[in-house]
C-alpha cells in the first residue's frame, strides 16, 4: 500500500538540497564562484527540503520565476554575510539561562528541551544559527540523561518545550527515550513541540510518530512554525490535519519577515489559510538580532502598524500576538499597538480598530 503517509520520510529528509549544484540545476539560485557559496554555507548550513523545492520550482527553470517568499526563506544570500553591531550570537539569552546544558529556563513553569539541533531546512533568518546545524552541539547519551534529570529534579516546572533545531527530525526510535522519561514526570503535564516539520517535510508526521507522542499520556500540543501561505500545499495540510483529528491541537508561530510575509496582504493570507486548517496563529516574532538577519527586519514600528491593520479587519481568530525576544533574554515582550489610554477617574480613551478614530468612554468606579 503507499499513500502519502506512508512516504519514506527520512529518505526524503536525506534527499534535502544541499549543494550549489542541486540549487543551481533546480533553477533555485543562480551561479555564485564556488567560494562564495562556501562562505555562506560555513557562515550557517543550507539544506533546502524537498516540499519546498519542488513547490517553489514549479513549472519553472528561472530564478526569476520562482515563488519569492520559499526561495527567501531558504536560499543564502551574500547580505547574511554583514553583521550589525546589534546583532549577537547568542541574540536572546539562551545561555544565560540554560541551568544545564540542553535546557533553557527563563519561566517559572516552563523549559525548552533541546534535542538536536538539525533541522529539516535551515532558515536563513534562524535565530539560533549560532548552534543550529553543528552536530558537535547535540547532546550525547549522558548529557541527555543529565537534562531529563534536571526536568524530572526541578517539580515547578508545568510543561515542557521540545525544540532544537528541530526535535522531530529525530527518529521514533531516538525519541522514544526521552519521551519515555518526560512521560513519567508527575508534575509535567503539558508537552509542547515546536517544529517547523510540518510544512518543510510532511511525511515524517506519520501515524506511528503520532501514536508515539500519544503514548505519553501527556497533553501534546504542536506548534507548527510556518512563515507563508505559500506552504501551506496540499501535503503540508495533511499532515497538520493528521496531528489535529489525532486530537493533537496545533498552533503556529511566524517570523515576521521582509520579502517572506511583511505585507497585509501576505499575513492575511498566511493566517487565514492557517485558521481554514484548524491551526490557531499563536505569535508572530519580530526577528530576534541574529547576525546576519538585518536585510529580513522591517522597523519595528511598520511591525506594530502591520499588525494593528489586521486587527478589526480580518476575523479576531486569525490575528497572533506580535512579540520580542530582547537581548540578554528577558521573555517575549508582547507587543500591542495602543488601543487604550488610561485618562484618570475611570476615564479612557480608545482607538477604534474599524476606522482609526478615538473615543473617550467613562467606565463607573468601584461602589
Ligand atoms: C519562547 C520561550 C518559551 C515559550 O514561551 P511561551 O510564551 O510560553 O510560548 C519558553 N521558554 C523559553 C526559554 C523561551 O524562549
Ligand atoms: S527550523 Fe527553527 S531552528 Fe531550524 S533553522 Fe529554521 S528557525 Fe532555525
Amino acid at each position: 500500500m503507499s499513500t502519502p503517509v506512508l512516504k519514506n520520510w527520512a529518505r526524503e529528509l536525506a534527499s534535502g538540497l544541499v549543494s550549489q549544484n542541486q540549487l543551481v540545476s533546480r533553477g533555485l539560485m543562480g551561479e555564485l564562484p564556488s567560494e562564495a557559496f562556501e562562505a555562506l554555507k560555513n557562515n550557517f548550513d543550507v539544506r533546502v527540503p524537498l516540499a519546498f523545492a519542488q513547490t517553489a520550482a514549479l513549472n519553472s527553470n528561472s530564478p526569476s520565476n520562482l515563488h519569492p517568499a520559499l526561495k527567501a526563506q531558504v536560499i543564502p544570500s551574500s547580505q547574511e554575510l554583514i553583521f550589525f553591531p546589534e546583532e549577537l550570537d547568542d541574540p536572546i539569552g539562551d545561555e544565560p539561562h540554560s541551568p544545564i546544558e540542553g535546557v533553557t529556563r527563563r519561566y517559572p513553569d516552563r523549559a525548552l528541551l533541546k534535542l538536536t539541533y538539525q533541522c529539516a531546512m535551515y532558515c536563513r533568518f534562524c535565530f539560533r544559527r549560532y548552534k543550529v546545524s553543528e552536530p558537535d552541539f547535540n547532546l550525547d547519551v549522558v548529557k541527555m540523561q543529565a537534562a531529563l534529570d534536571f526536568l524530572e529534579q526541578t517539580t515547578d516546572l508545568w510543561e515542557v518545550i521540545l525544540t532544537g533545531g528541530d526535535p522531530l527530525v529525530l527518529t521514533d526510535k531516538a525519541l522514544q527515550g526521552p519521551l519515555e522519561r518526560l512521560a513519567a514526570m508527575p508534575h509535567i503535564q503539558v508537552l509542547r513541540i515546536h517544529t517547523r516539520i510540518p510544512t518543510a517535510l510532511p511525511s515524517r508526521i506519520t501515524p506511528e510518530l503520532i501514536a508515539l507522542l500519544k503514548a505519553t499520556g501527556k497533553t501534546v500540543w504542536v506548534v507548527a512554525h510556518i512563515n507563508s501561505a505559500q506552504e501551506l500545499t496540499p501535503e503540508a495540510s495533511a499532515a497538520l490535519a493528521r496531528l489535529i483529528d489525532a486530537g493533537i491541537p496545533v498552533l503556529s508561530q511566524s517570523v515576521l519577515l521582509k520579502g517572506v510575509n511583511a505585507t497585509s496582504a501576505d499575513l492575511t493570507a498566511l493566517f487565514k489559510g492557517l485558521i481554514a486548517r484548524r491551526v490557531k496563529p499563536y505569535y508572530l516574532h519580530y526577528p530576534d538580532l541574529a547576525k546576519g538577519t538585518q536585510h529580513f527586519r522591517v522597523p519595528l514600528e511598520d511591525a506594530i502598524a502591520l499588525v494593528a491593520s489586521l486587527r478589526g479587519q480580518i476575523s479576531g481568530t486569525c490575528v497572533p500576538q506580535l512579540v520580542v525576544d530582547l537581548p540578554g533574554g528577558h521573555g517575549k515582550i508582547a507587543i500591542e499597538p495602543q488601543w487604550a489610554k488610561f485618562l484618570g477617574n475611570g476615564n479612557w480613551e480608545f482607538k477604534s480598530p474599524l476606522h482609526g478614530g478615538t473615543l473617550q468612554v467613562h467606565y463607573p468606579t468601584t461602589l
